[in-house]
């Protein structure tokens, strides 16, 4: 009884200590990925399969601009074999990854191009980056990112590496299959306008040769009447019938907007969090409604 106990806590401190040291393995030998909000978990979770265990930073329904992260977070973060981040969209998890993992940490905006930021900038002056974040929105750079998280984990585990470039393969072609849908989906439409309350949908339309009108780009700033007035206009003048806006955002600018346009709202999905289907799932829903909105005929 004795023996046993003393071995329990043996283990136990042999456990806290690996943990102290910032070892990339768990009690049972499995890398931990800490993935900063929604796609990128679920990238995460893709190429990770069985070999990793994943856990998300930014709970469902919050939205994850302006998170703010526990000291508990930031440790876990500190601990992890590897953070799955974008530099840019959350300056909590930006600023802990350059404390506490700046040499453990994949930012899926340096595996792309990426877009010059949009005039409604978001964040601090401090934390502001040069280029639009919300790359997760075009399934074709999104390929190419799990291409790239996939060669990273098989460098960090390089016991399980096949298994990984495995699944980033399968999960590309997944993503590159959803590229061509959309292609084709949105190939012919009587509008090619796209009027956001959140200016999040920048890549899907540098993607698919749409044009964004993003009210604000951060999703809870309160815009000015000024600014209301223009996007009206351009509404009116590109005979936009369509104003969208976001399950985690509330709508009331974008109700104002389309009482004035004569226009109706929809839920665009800008994937910041975790929807009730999958990434694959809700960006097909995305284009069902882009479809219907814009137009289309397929
Ligand atoms: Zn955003």
């Amino acid at each position: 009884m004795r023996t046993a106990s003393l071995l329990l806590a043996g283990t136990a401190l042999l456990a806290t200590a690996a943990c102290g040291a910032g070892s990339a393995e768990t009690a049972d030998g499995k890398p931990d990925v800490v993935a900063a909000f929604y796609p990128l978990q679920w990238l995460s979770e893709q190429v990770g399969g069985s070999d990793v265990r994943v856990t998300v930073l930014t709970a469902p329904g919050v939205e994850p601009h302006d998170l703010e992260l526990g000291a508990q977070q930031v440790a876990q973060l500190g601990d992890a074999g590897l953070t799955v981040y974008i530099r840019g969209v959350q300056p909590a998890v930006d600023d802990a990854v350059e404390q506490h993992a700046a040499d453990k940490a994949f930012d899926a905006a340096t595996a792309v191009r990426t877009l010059p930021a949009g005039e409604h900038q978001e964040g601090g002056e401090e934390h502001a980056v040069s280029y639009d974040p919300h790359l997760w929105l075009d399934p074709s750079r999104l390929a190419t990112v799990v291409t790239k998280l996939g060669e990273r984990l098989a460098q960090t585990d390089p016991e399980h590496a096949k298994g990984y470039r495995d699944r980033a393969a399968k999960t590309a072609a997944a993503l590159g299959a959803l590229d061509q849908e959309f292609t084709k989906g949105l190939t012919t439409c009587a509008t090619r306008t796209l009027v956001t309350g959140h200016e999040a949908f920048g890549y899907l339309a540098d993607r698919y040769h749409l044009k964004q009108i993003g009210i604000t780009l951060d999703p809870e700033a309160e815009p000015s009447p000024a600014r209301i007035a223009e996007v009206a206009q351009l509404a009116k003048a590109e005979k936009v019938t369509t104003i969208f806006t976001e399950s985690l955002v509330s709508p009331k600018v974008a109700e104002v907007l389309a009482k004035e346009v004569g226009a109706q709202t929809q839920t665009l999905d800008p994937l910041e969090s975790k929807p009730s289907g999958d990434y694959l799932s809700a960006m097909r829903q995305n284009l069902r409604t882009l479809q219907t909105a814009l137009r289309c005929t397929a």
